[in-house]
C-alpha cells in the first residue's frame, strides 16, 4: 500500500474520482492535513466518509496568524474533543515569507509553542511547514523537546536536513522530486526509515501541472526507489512500516 501522508483534500473537486483513482494505484492511506477552522471541519466530514482518508487537524501559520490567540485557543480545544477522529496534528509551523518584524514572528512562536504541547499531551506526531523559518522551527521543536517530528516538504539548507535526521524525526518527501534538485538530495541524505511520500495536493504536482491529487504520490516512491536504488515494493514497504512506528500508537 502506498501513503500519502500530507494533502488538503478538502480544497480538489471530485473527490468521489480522486478517491476511486486511489484505490486503483493502491494509495491506501491519504492523510489530510486541515489549517483553518472550516477546513478542519471539512477534514473530519472526509475521514466520516471515505474509508481511506485520515486527519491531522491544526492551523497554517498564514491563517493563524490572522488570529487572536482566544480564538487560537479555541481551535486547540476544538482538536482535542477531536481527538480521537485524529491520528495527528497538522500543517502547523512558521512562515515569515511575508514577515519583517520580530514581534510579529514572536506571536508564531507563541503559537507554535502552544501546538507541540497539544502534540506531546495528546501523544501525535506533527506535521511542521517551515518555509523561511527551518532554522526558527527546528530550534523551538528542539527546545520543547518534540519527538514525533514529520517535516513536510522542507526546503532549507542541507545542513539542516542532517540536524532533522540526527533528531530522529522524519521529512515528506513530495511528488516534485521528480524535477526538483533540492528534494532529491534531501532523500540522498535521509535514511529510508526517516522518509515519506506526500503529494501537498493541490499543489506541488509533479509535472507542473494543477490541481496535483493524491494518486500522484506514486511519482515520489518512484523517485526514492531510483535515488536509493532499491525495489519499488521495498520503498512501499518500508515506508508502511515508518506510517506505523510514527502514527500508530
Ligand atoms: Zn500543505
Amino acid at each position: 500500500m502506498f501513503i500519502d501522508i500530507h494533502c488538503h483534500l478538502d480544497v480538489l473537486k471530485d473527490q468521489d474520482k480522486i478517491i476511486d483513482k486511489c484505490k486503483k494505484e493502491e494509495v491506501g492511506i491519504i492523510l489530510t492535513n486541515g489549517g483553518r477552522r472550516k477546513s478542519n471541519r471539512d477534514c473530519l466530514k472526509l475521514s466520516e466518509k471515505y474509508l481511506e482518508v485520515k486527519v491531522a487537524l491544526g492551523l497554517y501559520p498564514l491563517d493563524a496568524k490572522k488570529m487572536t490567540q482566544k480564538t487560537i485557543d479555541s481551535e486547540i480545544d476544538f482538536i482535542k474533543k477531536n481527538a480521537k477522529n485524529i491520528i495527528a496534528i497538522g500543517e502547523v509551523g512558521m512562515d515569515f515569507k511575508e514577515e519583517d518584524n520580530d514581534e510579529k514572528k514572536e506571536e508564531q512562536v507563541i503559537t507554535l509553542k502552544k501546538f507541540i504541547h497539544l502534540s506531546k499531551d495528546l501523544d501525535f506526531p506533527i506535521i511542521i511547514h517551515s518555509r523561511k523559518a527551518e532554522l526558527e522551527c527546528i530550534e523551538l521543536l528542539e527546545k520543547e523537546k518534540a519527538k514525533k517530528v514529520l517535516m513536510h516538504c522542507f526546503s532549507g539548507k542541507l545542513s539542516l536536513v542532517k540536524r532533522i535526521v540526527d533528531n530522529g524525526w522524519s521529512l515528506s518527501i513530495p511528488a516534485n522530486v521528480t524535477f526538483s534538485e533540492h528534494f532529491q538530495k534531501v532523500v540522498e541524505m535521509t535514511p529510508i526509515e526517516q522518509l515519506f511520500c506526500e503529494t501537498d495536493s493541490p499543489y506541488l504536482h509533479p509535472k507542473k501541472e494543477f490541481p496535483n491529487e493524491p494518486s500522484n504520490v506514486i511519482f515520489s516512491y518512484k523517485k526514492i526507489s531510483e535515488i536509493k536504488n532499491i525495489k519499488l515494493s521495498e520503498v512501499e514497504k518500508q515506508i508502511e512500516k515508518n506510517y506505523i512506528s510514527l502514527f500508530i500508537k
